[in-house]
């Protein structure tokens, strides 16, 4: 590779290098040798000249993002390696060629030794999101790596960064980088969904609670399911394939509840009602009559930075206080957070805060998060971010 720029380390900054952290904050750095500008691939150095590590450069609090610990003489040779990597694990989990599950997330950012990156795989279809320069004005390099992997089973990449790097990379359009629009349909446990990559949101579908709709059906039968937050009404689907007694799911977005009501038609759920309410969660939980057995909560993400956690962990005291609220006694609620700045312990007291308040006996039957296709680095605990309960409540 041609010389690179280089970013040298303050002394006492290095040790979180050393034990494979994949960030490298900005004050950690002591000087910059070269031309580095956004997205220019850099190495990392201790002030000894020791070399640590080769990553992606971004002007900001995070920056540099790390790709490799070992010097690198090839770059797209290491992306090729990490997709190769990355495919083997999802091989290995079960999730390739698999008759009933024909979607899973192919890279899952740090989790698969690719800051920033995103790519999830429908059915032939990879939907990717780029959250850095560095890796957007590589998307040709990630087409290769697609198309050395997947060979002819692949269809089509739709490149989604537009919607979350638009403003800092002045690009606005997402659009199709091979092949182009087909089928949008995907398997699931068996489940069938519509995936709509190009107006849904993300990159079409929340692949991360697969197993945890597969743990809710296990509790649904003949129950009185609310599905909060449903989007495209994944849990729904499998509450009412489980045989529960009536499903209602809710969701401020129309779109979202189009997606919900294609979905369950899709899977021929017809006798067990079903009722979408295009509706915010809170009020909807402050004003129905109904009472029901099980209730999901999966909000989006109520904080974005660190500066947002205290505000968010009082909205998940809220809304976890207003489920306790309603549910009916021997009622089971699936309580999830996927804000990355709310670890387990803050998300836990959140929750406990919100039993207490409603003095409810609320005992915690299980743990969930997210599933082997969303691996995170053990040297990286920010990557997991899918935290949930199941709580049983009297
Ligand atoms: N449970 C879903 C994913 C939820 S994503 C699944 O398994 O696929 C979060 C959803 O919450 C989005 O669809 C968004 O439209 C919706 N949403 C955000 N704020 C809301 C609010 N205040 N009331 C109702 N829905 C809301």
């Amino acid at each position: 590779m041609p010389d690179l720029a280089k970013i040298i380390l303050r002394n006492h900054k290095i040790d979180a290098v050393k034990r494979f952290h994949p960030w490298i904050f900005s004050g950690a750095i002591k000087e910059m040798e070269g031309e580095v500008k956004e997205g220019a691939i850099v190495e990392v150095y201790s002030d000894q000249g020791e070399y640590l590590a080769t990553g992606l450069y971004n002007p900001s609090n995070i920056a540099v993002k790390i790709l490799s610990f070992q010097k690198v003489s090839d770059i797209a040779q290491l992306f090729l390696e990490k997709f190769q990597n990355a495919y083997q694990l999802r091989q290995q989990i079960g999730l390739v060629d698999n008759p009933k599950t024909n979607c899973y997330r192919l890279i899952n950012a740090e989790g698969d030794g690719l800051p920033s990156l995103i790519v999830d795989w429908y059915n032939g279809t990879a939907v990717i999101q780029a959250y850095s320069l560095a890796l957007y004005q590589r998307l040709d390099l990630i087409v290769d790596c697609l198309k050395t992997i997947y060979a002819d089973n692949l269809r089509a990449v739709y490149d989604k960064s537009a919607a979350v790097l638009a403003k800092s990379a002045h690009i606005s359009e997402n659009k199709y980088l091979f092949g182009q629009k087909n089928g949008n349909e995907v398997l699931e446990f068996g489940h069938r969904f519509i995936i709509d990559w190009e107006k849904g949101q993300k990159t079409g579908f929340f692949l991360d609670q697969r197993e945890n709709r597969a743990i809710l059906a296990q509790y649904c039968q003949n129950k009185r399911v609310l599905n909060t937050f449903s989007y495209s009404g994944g849990f729904s689907v499998y509450a009412m394939q489980a045989g529960a007694a009536l499903v209602h799911s809710v969701d401020s977005s129309h779109g979202a509840i189009d997606l919900t009501e294609k979905n369950i038609a899709l899977n021929n759920l017809g006798e067990v009602p079903h009722q979408s309410y295009s509706a915010d969660v809170f009020n909807f939980l402050r004003d129905c009559q109904e009472d029901y057995d099980l209730i999901v909560l999966d909000p989006p993400a109520f904080a974005k930075s660190i500066q947002s956690r205290h505000q968010a962990v009082m909205a998940y005291k809220r809304l976890n206080y207003q489920a306790f609220q309603k549910i009916r006694p021997q009622g089971i609620i699936f309580t999830f957070s996927c804000s990355q700045v709310v670890n387990e312990e803050h998300f836990q007291g959140a929750v406990m805060a919100a039993a207490i308040e409603s003095a409810r006996p609320v005992r915690i039957l299980a743990r969930l998060s997210q599933p082997a296709d969303h691996p995170t680095s053990i040297y990286h605990s920010e990557g997991s971010y899918l935290k949930g309960l199941v709580l049983a409540v009297d």
